[in-house]
């Protein structure tokens, strides 16, 4: 239940009660949409948050209504001290849920069920091994199916995220939404998203009109069911008749969903960022740091939310590069 206190309800009446937290900006895979080519500069150690600090915030965020609190990175499961931040944050009273790239998902089965972690997003954008490496830049293709089995034979809810990328993996998506025929994972299609140092370009975008032509194609339009959507969605939801699992569009750049947008991020290095495709951010860990009150910074924070997209509210404004291009790169936002 969110309590009266209004520090997280912006000025369009969007209580923000979900946290995303990047636990780190470093990653085992080298996604050429996420990460750019020649890298990203990592923030000094020491300006990583500890798990204790990360406790501490999250706390002040739960305290203040978040119900609801995502792990990401960077790759979340390569912190060393990944059980103890589950084992801590376990302790407030919120879901707990995870986006990772499935690599390390067996050295940590064992954690997420000890502390009752069962929603989690797993990122993989094509089921062709060698396309696995041509997108990632590294040769793990049949860990994370692998692990993708293990979390299925544990009675994990899955969602698998696939950035669609044209002239990439547009040709997969039937291939892809056939997984969900006798599997109970939910596919999610994600409109690619430009950051820094991505080289996004509209033409290489799928959109989700495309991936729903596709899908017409392939399966007909009657096979197709629209399932109710989530409150504070962002995938469009849908299945195919008489299929166990379903399918979801994440469209962000054409059908954006910020009129019910809940999320507020967290990065590793402590700053806040009131929407994903903002530049502005909010140093919450330098004044924790310093023993001051944070709260007051949250509160200006969810108040400057912009209502669509960070001001970027047309097609255009997106495709600017003066615009998009001023962000960090999604690696060190934590998607
Ligand atoms: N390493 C973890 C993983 O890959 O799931 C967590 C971090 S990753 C940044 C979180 C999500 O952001 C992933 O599902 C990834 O596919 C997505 N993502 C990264 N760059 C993106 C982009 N340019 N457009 C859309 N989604 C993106
Ligand atoms: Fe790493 Fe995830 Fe980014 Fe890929 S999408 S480079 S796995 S953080």
């Amino acid at each position: 239940m969110i309590p009266n206190n209004t520090i997280l309800t912006d000025d369009f009446g969007r209580k923000h009660n979900y946290l995303r937290i990047s636990l780190i900006e470093k990653c085992n895979l080298r996604c050429t949409y996420c990460m750019p080519a020649e890298g990203i500069v990592l923030s000094p150690k020491a300006d990583i948050m500890t798990a204790d600090e990360i406790y501490a915030i999250a706390q002040t965020f739960v305290n203040n209504g978040v119900d609801k609190i995502r792990l990401t990175g960077g790759e979340p499961l390569l912190r060393k001290d990944f059980s103890e931040i589950i084992a801590q944050l376990a302790s407030l009273e919120t879901e707990i849920a995870i986006t990772t790239n499935g690599i390390l998902i067996d050295k940590h089965l064992e954690v997420l069920k000890q502390f009752n972690i069962k929603k989690i997003n797993l990122s993989l954008d094509t089921l062709v091994a060698s396309k696995f490496q041509t997108i990632t830049l590294r040769n793990q293709f049949e860990k994370v199916i692998d692990n993708l089995h293990l979390l299925l034979n544990n009675d994990f809810i899955i969602k698998v995220n696939v950035v669609l990328i044209k002239g990439f993996n547009n040709n997969e998506i039937v291939d892809f939404i056939k997984l969900t025929q006798f599997l109970p994972l939910s596919i999610r299609f994600i409109e690619f998203m430009p950051f820094a140092g991505n080289e996004w370009d509209k033409s290489k975008m799928v959109s989700q009109a495309e991936i729903l032509d596709q899908v017409q194609n392939h399966f007909s339009a009657t096979a197709i069911e629209k399932l109710e959507d989530d409150s504070n969605f962002t995938a469009r939801k849908f299945k195919i008749k008489n299929y166990m699992g379903s399918f979801g569009i994440i469209s962000s750049i054409t059908n954006p969903f910020c009129d019910g947008c809940n999320r507020i991020r967290l990065t590793a290095n402590g700053k806040i960022k009131n929407c994903l495709f903002s530049n502005s951010e909010t140093d919450l860990l330098t004044a924790f740091r310093n023993g001051e009150s944070i709260e007051n910074l949250i509160a200006t924070s969810i108040k400057n939310k912009k209502k669509m997209r960070a001001g970027m509210n047309t097609l255009d404004d997106v495709n600017n590069p003066v615009l998009n291009q001023d962000n960090r790169s999604m690696i060190a936002i934590g998607g």
